[in-house]
C-alpha cells in the first residue's frame, strides 16, 4: 500500500483517479483548491484544502505525509478561455506546477503522473495519432501541457525524477454508479451537451460544421471513459517502479465517431428524438483526432474496457439524471460548502467558497 498525492483530486478526472487508487487498496490524499472541483466528488481518501500556486501549502502538505508519488490533475483545461487569458493558463498549468515539483524535489519524491492532453499535437498528420506525432499546439491551453512536458523530460535527466505524460484525447462519460461525474457550468463538451439537453435541460446545442472532409462531414474524436483513463494511470504508478526517465502515452478508445454519430447513440440510449441544429464550424476544431494508443496497451499493459460510445454514453445519462449532479451545479454559484481540511489547526470541518 502506498500514499499518494492526487493534485486536483476534486475534478472530473482526479476524483475518477481517487476511487480507483483506493480501490487499488492505496492511501490518497487529495489537495484541490475548489476553484473547478467540487467538494461533493472527495469521497475517497484525505483532503487538503489550497492551491499548488502557494508553495507553503504544499511544504507543509509534504511535512505531513509520506508520499510515494503525485498524480498531478489541477489545471486549467479550457481552450477558448486559454486564448482570452494566456497568462492564467501559463500561471496555473506550468508555474503551480514547477511550484509542485520543486516542492517534491525538497521532499525527495521522485514519482510523478501527469494529465496532459492531445491538444499538444495541434493540427493532425496522421489519421492516427502515435506518441512520435509531431507536436505543435494551436493554443495556450495545449502549449501550457507540452511546456511541462519537457520542464518533466529535463528533470527526469538532471534530478533523476521518474515521470508519465499521459495525454487524453476526449474523456467521457461517468462512475457506473453516478457517484462522481462530470459538471460543468457553462458545459462546452459535447456529450454532456447532448445528454443534459435529452434529460430535457434548456441548453442551446447544435453541429459544430458539416463541411469537414470525414464521410458525414462532421468532426471525428476518440472518445475515452474517464475509468479506463484513471486505470492507465494506475498502471502508470506501476511501470514507474521499474521505469527510470520520462514517458509519453497517448490514451484513447483508437475508434473514432463523429458528431453526427454521437448524436445518433445519445438518441438510442436516451430514447429522445433529439433535434440538434446545424450551426458554422467552431474555430480551431481539427476534423479527425484519434489516438493510436497501442503503446500504451503494449507498455503499460492498458486495455480500456469502454469499447462502445453505447456504454460511455450510458453512464453519463445516469450520472446527468442524478440528484447529486443536479446538486453539485447548484454549488457551483460560490455555495459555501464544507470541507474536512487535514491542514486545520483543529481538524474540524471548515467553510470554503465554491467555484
Ligand atoms: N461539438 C459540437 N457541438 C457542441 C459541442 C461540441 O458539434 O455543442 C463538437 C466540437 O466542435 C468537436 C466535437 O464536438 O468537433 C467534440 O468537442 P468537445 O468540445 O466535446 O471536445 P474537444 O474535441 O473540443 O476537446
Amino acid at each position: 500500500m502506498a500514499t499518494y498525492l492526487v493534485c486536483g483530486g476534486a475534478g472530473y478526472i482526479g476524483s475518477h483517479m481517487c476511487k480507483h487508487l483506493h480501490e487499488a487498496g492505496h492511501h490518497v490524499v487529495v489537495c484541490d483548491d475548489l476553484s473547478t472541483g467540487h467538494a461533493g466528488a472527495l469521497l475517497w481518501g484525505a483532503h487538503a484544502y489550497g492551491s499548488i500556486e502557494d508553495l507553503e501549502f504544499l511544504r507543509s502538505l509534504f511535512s505531513q505525509y509520506q508520499f510515494d508519488g503525485v498524480l498531478h490533475f489541477a489545471a486549467l483545461s479550457v481552450v477558448a478561455e486559454s486564448m482570452r487569458e494566456p497568462q492564467r493558463y501559463y500561471r496555473n498549468n506550468v508555474a503551480a506546477t514547477l511550484n509542485l515539483l520543486r516542492v517534491m524535489r525538497e521532499f525527495e519524491v521522485n514519482k510523478f503522473v501527469f494529465s496532459s492532453t492531445a491538444a499538444v499535437f495541434g493540427e493532425p498528420q496522421a489519421r492516427m495519432i502515435s506518441e512520435d506525432h509531431p507536436t505543435v499546439p494551436l493554443n495556450p491551453y495545449g502549449l501550457s501541457k507540452l511546456m511541462v512536458e519537457q520542464v518533466l523530460r529535463d528533470s527526469c535527466r538532471a534530478y533523476g525524477l521518474r515521470a508519465v505524460a499521459l495525454r487524453y484525447f476526449n474523456a467521457a462519460g461517468a462512475d457506473p454508479y453516478g457517484r462522481i461525474g462530470e459538471a460543468h457550468d457553462p458545459e462546452t463538451h459535447l456529450i454532456p451537451k447532448l445528454v443534459r439537453k435529452a434529460l430535457g435541460e434548456d441548453l442551446s446545442v447544435s453541429i459544430n460544421g458539416t463541411d469537414y472532409p470525414t464521410e458525414d462531414g462532421t468532426c471525428i474524436r476518440d472518445y475515452v471513459h474517464v475509468d479506463d483513463l484513471a486505470q492507465a494511470h494506475v498502471l502508470a504508478l506501476d511501470h514507474l517502479d521499474h521505469a527510470v526517465g520520462m514517458h509519453s502515452f497517448n490514451l484513447g478508445n483508437g475508434t473514432g465517431h463523429s458528431v453526427k454519430q454521437v448524436v445518433d447513440a445519445v438518441r438510442e440510449v436516451t430514447g429522445e428524438r433529439l433535434d440538434i441544429p446545424v450551426a458554422g464550424r467552431r474555430a480551431g476544431d481539427p476534423s479527425h483526432l484519434v489516438a493510436s494508443s497501442k503503446f500504451a496497451r503494449s507498455v503499460l499493459g492498458w486495455e480500456p474496457r469502454y469499447t462502445r460510445i453505447g456504454d460511455v454514453i450510458e453512464t453519463a445519462v445516469r450520472w446527468h439524471g442524478s440528484e447529486t449532479c443536479a446538486a453539485w451545479l447548484e454549488t457551483l454559484d460560490g455555495a459555501e460548502v464544507a470541507v474536512q481540511s487535514h491542514l486545520g489547526d483543529d481538524n474540524k470541518p471548515q467553510q470554503y467558497r465554491q467555484g
